[in-house]
């Protein structure tokens, strides 16, 4: 297993979290937000954001993964779900990273259907040549290539989410 050099460096991507926070701070002036996490992947991308925005806020998390089966369809499982009511509340959702689009898309169906009174979607990575459901992203960090990616909160086997950066991951063999 090799990690190549970093895709985005520490300092490259600390600027970018320090801009988003900076445009969530600015379009949420004299309102609170309640901030919802996609774990495992968005832990550290959100604990960066959430110390650089300006306006009062609570966070809550939420568990889900993906099984895509053919490229039209996937499942989604909530393995924990959050506890904060969401209705009638300004939802921003942290992301890590948006890949088909299938595990947003279901959650934000599943948001929109308790009434919240806005929900925006945070992702730190975009894989658009992969999208195969349309998801809005309100804030997006960085555009990347087709390929696999770890560190910054992103996994392979559950390791390298510790990494400051990101890099591209390959297999040796
Ligand atoms: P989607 O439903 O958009 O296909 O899946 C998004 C999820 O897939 C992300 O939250 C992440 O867990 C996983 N994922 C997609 N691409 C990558 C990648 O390049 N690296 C890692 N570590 N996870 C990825």
């Amino acid at each position: 297993m090799v990690i190549g050099k970093p895709l985005l460096t520490a300092e490259e991507i600390q600027a970018k979290v320090k801009e988003l926070a900076r445009q969530i701070s600015n379009d949420y002036e004299g309102r609170e937000l309640l901030v919802v996490g996609l774990l495992k992947g968005a832990f550290m991308f959100l604990s960066d954001l959430a110390r650089h925005i300006q306006v009062p806020l609570t966070i809550d998390f939420i568990i889900a993964s993906s099984y895509a089966k053919t490229d039209t369809t996937g499942e989604v499982k909530i393995h924990c779900d959050m506890r904060e009511e969401i209705e009638d509340r300004d939802i921003l959702v942290v992301e890590d990273i948006v890949d088909t689009g299938i595990t947003l898309n279901y959650l934000r169906e599943r948001f929109l259907a308790r009434l919240p009174r806005s929900l925006k979607i945070c992702a730190l990575l975009d894989k658009i040549d992969r999208r195969i459901v349309d998801v809005p992203i309100d804030y997006k960090g960085f555009e990347i290539p087709n390929e696999y990616v770890v560190g910054y909160g992103l996994d392979y086997d559950n390791k390298y989410r510790n990494l400051p950066y990101i890099a591209i991951f390959k297999r040796s063999d």
